[in-house]
């Protein structure tokens, strides 16, 4: 089979890399080629802005409502081609085809929540702030704004970010990570049918040089981004720097406290589904089980069991639990974490590292496969508990009670997502409030906002103020205008030289 090509996505319609670099897409269960993606030059970048840029004012001009109504036809798209999407996901990225679906399935919503968009963008009045004056807020588009997505949601992390920005008015650049680029020029041609004008969405494919051109770019007004800590960091200060607006979402160490009045046998549900699920590739996975009192050695056993017997298999396996590593790359950086375990001291219960891939399915022994890893006695200096893994290892930490919980989970740099097992409706309710976390789970491992609740971690798992989707959504897509007004009937004669106030 021979490799496509995968393109940009200008003025509505694909268009051929022309920087003559470009890089190779690969099906993580079999190691095979299957696609060359476009690495777009600043050139490029700058043929999409400025097109972006001339189809900005007719778009925000077109009412609301009408956007909305591309919106509803988007959505209709969507779910008459939702498995399409979710086959296009497991061959680029290699998670589950089941899980998948949820993955367009969340992003679906964020799109349903857009068709509200009228509603959402509606400003406040006051009547009468002074004799004679009325005051309004309205909130307006910002202009060509873009969004850098990570590999491990190419579908669902960019919905979080242009049905919002879409429907307020913007126009859109998706910068998509070229591991796994084809989902992007789907929903694409999606929007085009579903009656978008051309280049009120757009898709540069590329990596840091396409990055580093929206970045400095003058007419792009806000940046939104989702990937690793450093790269967050390094695109918050660097878009601030050039006067945008930015949401930077970065990494996480996602904590799972397991109180011992907790349903145990519900806690290994939770445990394996959510270290495990997309082969814990997820910046909501849970990497760190913080055992509390004796549960350790109640659910240790159980654990094991239930690590050793993951259905690893090739995705489009219906029967499979989890997929391969997304790349040879992250494969051994994961394995190498799996050694630095083992050389500081943590008991090693379940080794993934030599899973052999040809037990996942027919041409699978290539791919890029790892079996489950599970780690006990884990202490906080190591470096399997300080960083990110992002990978299908679980690290168990043993405290002696609630309040050290709290405490390793607040000393940590990550704060993106935390769960807390209980039965005790008082322990809930103080993990909720002192926790330093932006998402918590009571009883929920992946307690992943709603699309009208809005999706951010806390610190360095996010930089800037605003989270993704829900109302802060809205309000990062948009600008406040105040207007006052009165009307030559109301105005007293004579200039005012102090400060007005209310009469
Ligand atoms: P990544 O940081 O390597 O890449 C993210 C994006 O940045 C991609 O589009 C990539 O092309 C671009 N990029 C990479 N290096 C760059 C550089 N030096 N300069 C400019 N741009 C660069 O992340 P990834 O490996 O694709 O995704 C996994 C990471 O994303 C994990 O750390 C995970 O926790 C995080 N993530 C966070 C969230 C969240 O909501 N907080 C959600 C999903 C993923």
């Amino acid at each position: 089979m021979s490799a496509k090509r995968i393109d940009h996505f200008i003025e509505g319609q694909c268009v051929a890399g022309a920087s003559g670099r470009q890089q190779s897409v690969t099906n993580p269960a079999t190691g095979a080629v299957t696609g060359q993606v476009a690495l777009a030059s600043s050139a490029e970048v700058a043929r999409a802005v400025a097109v972006a840029q001339a189809a900005f004012p007719a778009w925000a001009d077109t009412p609301p409502l009408r956007r909305a109504r591309v919106m509803f036809k988007f959505l209709e798209l969507l779910n008459q081609h939702r498995d399409t999407l979710a086959h296009m996901i497991t061959a680029e990225h290699g998670k589950v085809f089941t899980d998948a679906q949820g993955e367009v399935t969340r992003g679906i919503e964020i799109v349903e929540f857009a068709t509200g968009i009228p509603q959402l963008l509606k400003g406040d009045y006051t009547e009468q702030v002074s004799t004679g004056i009325d005051n309004w807020t309205m909130r307006q588009p910002l202009g060509v704004v873009a969004g850098i997505t990570p590999f491990n949601f190419p579908v669902m992390v960019p919905m979080w970010m242009f049905p919002v920005a879409i429907a307020a008015g913007n126009t859109f650049i998706l910068k998509p990570s070229p591991i796994d680029p084809s989902p992007s020029l789907f929903m694409a041609e999606l929007l085009k049918q579903a009656g978008l004008p051309d280049g009120v969405f757009n898709v540069v494919q590329g990596d840091k040089e396409a990055v580093d051109a929206l970045l400095v770019h003058p007419d792009v007004k806000a940046i939104s981004f989702v990937g690793s800590t450093p790269i967050a960091n390094y695109i918050y200060e660097t878009g601030a720097h050039h006067g945008k607006r930015v949401q930077a979402l970065g990494g996480a160490k996602n904590h799972m406290v397991v109180m011992p009045d907790a349903d145990l046998e519900q806690v290994v549900d939770a445990l394996i589904g959510s270290a495990y699920g997309s082969a814990g590739e997820r910046c909501m996975a849970i990497s760190v089980a913080v055992l509390v009192g004796d549960v350790a050695d109640k659910i240790m056993p159980r654990l094991i069991a239930r690590t050793q017997a993951l259905k690893v298999l090739d995705g489009e396996n219906l029967a499979a639990e989890m997929g391969p590593i997304v790349t040879e790359a992250a494969r051994s950086r994961i394995r190498g974490y799996i050694d630095a375990g083992v050389a500081e001291g943590a008991q090693l219960l379940v080794d993934g590292r030599h899973f052999d891939g040809a037990k996942a399915g027919a041409a699978c022994d290539n791919g890029f496969w790892l079996g489950g890893t599970l780690f006990d006695h884990v202490s906080t200096e190591m470096k399997i508990y300080k960083e990110e893994i992002f990978g299908p290892v679980l690290a168990c930490v043993r405290v002696p009670d609630f309040a050290t919980a709290v405490q390793i989970i607040n000393d940590h740099e990550f704060g993106n997502g935390v769960s807390c097992f209980t039965r005790d409706g008082n322990v809930a309710r103080e993990f909720s409030r002192r926790i330093q976390v932006g998402m918590v789970g009571i009883n929920v491992p992946i307690p992943v906002p709603m699309a009208w609740h809005g999706f951010g971690g806390w610190k360095r798992s996010l930089f800037g103020d605003m989270h993704a989707y829900g109302e802060e959504g809205v309000r990062f897509y948009s600008k406040q205008k105040s207007i006052m007004q009165r009307w030559p009937e109301s105005i007293a004669k004579g200039a005012e030289f102090v400060m007005p106030t209310s009469k």
